[in-house]
């Protein structure tokens, strides 16, 4: 998941208008999270016209926090849908969550639309990744044994969740992108451009992860991108070092 930072309470938007700490109602967050963070949903990261504002703790949790700010994210309706987030519980000591953590590290993107935990965690934090997962759904990909097939859904979850698919064709543009590039028939802002108009920055990011100009320009072209975790080198830093407990 692409790390991202949100706009503080105060921060000048485009229109002149101050981010304030509650809409009401919620849905007027809207824009300001889509200035803010760009079209993308911020768990399967996937550009959309359609996106929703997202409660992280959800009002089924907490009914105080509908309408304030830093409760907000925004989401497609598959990630915050029935079948996925939606009214569970979040404790974020347990999880890893995009605008808190460096959420690129704990996982590894790879070819056919598969995310994987990344090997290098330690018990705790992969025990972490994997309440993300469950939370989201996010591996939810053919093939995974964590979602064996059923009668109803014999590929072992529902056939419109379509995420992985998505992610898989963003995988294989991404791989013919690199081509073009290291042949220099397109420069790094030229995918950076195209990358933004299908999202999936991770992807992107993991297939260019040679290309330090690329992951520069990903970095700049994706609005809201939390640049304090990657370092001059455009690799992936954790976002909390003075953390004793988790680092991430
Ligand atoms: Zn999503």
């Amino acid at each position: 998941m692409r790390p991202v930072q949100k706009f503080n309470i105060g921060h000048v938007l485009s229109d002149g208008q101050l981010v304030t700490a509650n809409y009401n109602p919620y849905g007027k967050a809207n824009p300001i999270l889509q200035e803010n963070l760009g079209s993308y949903c911020s768990y399967c990261e996937v550009f959309s016209s359609d996106l929703e504002v997202e409660h992280v703790i959800s009002k089924n949790q907490d009914r105080n926090l509908e309408t304030s700010w830093s409760n907000f994210l925004i989401s497609c309706g598959r990630c915050n849908g029935r079948d996925n987030k939606t009214n569970k519980h979040v404790d974020f000591s347990r999880l890893y969550m995009p605008h808190l953590n460096n959420s690129l590290l704990p996982y590894e993107y790879k070819e056919g639309g598969v995310i994987a935990i990344n090997s290098d965690l330690n018990d705790t934090q992969k025990e972490k990744a994997q309440n993300t997962f469950n939370l989201l759904g996010l591996d939810k990909y053919p093939g995974n044994p964590n979602y064996p097939p059923t009668s109803k859904y014999p590929q072992g979850f529902p056939p419109g969740d379509k995420r992985w698919e998505h992610r898989r064709k963003a995988w294989d543009i991404a791989v013919c992108k690199r081509t073009d590039y290291e042949n220099n028939i397109i420069f790094a802002r030229n995918i950076a451009e195209f990358a933004t108009q299908r999202g999936f920055f991770s992807v992107w990011f993991t297939v260019f992860n040679a290309h330090i100009e690329v992951k520069q320009q990903l970095i700049i072209a994706f609005n809201g991108t939390a640049i304090n975790c990657f370092n001059d080198d455009n690799e992936q830093i954790e976002r909390n070092p003075i953390n004793t407990v988790d680092k991430i």
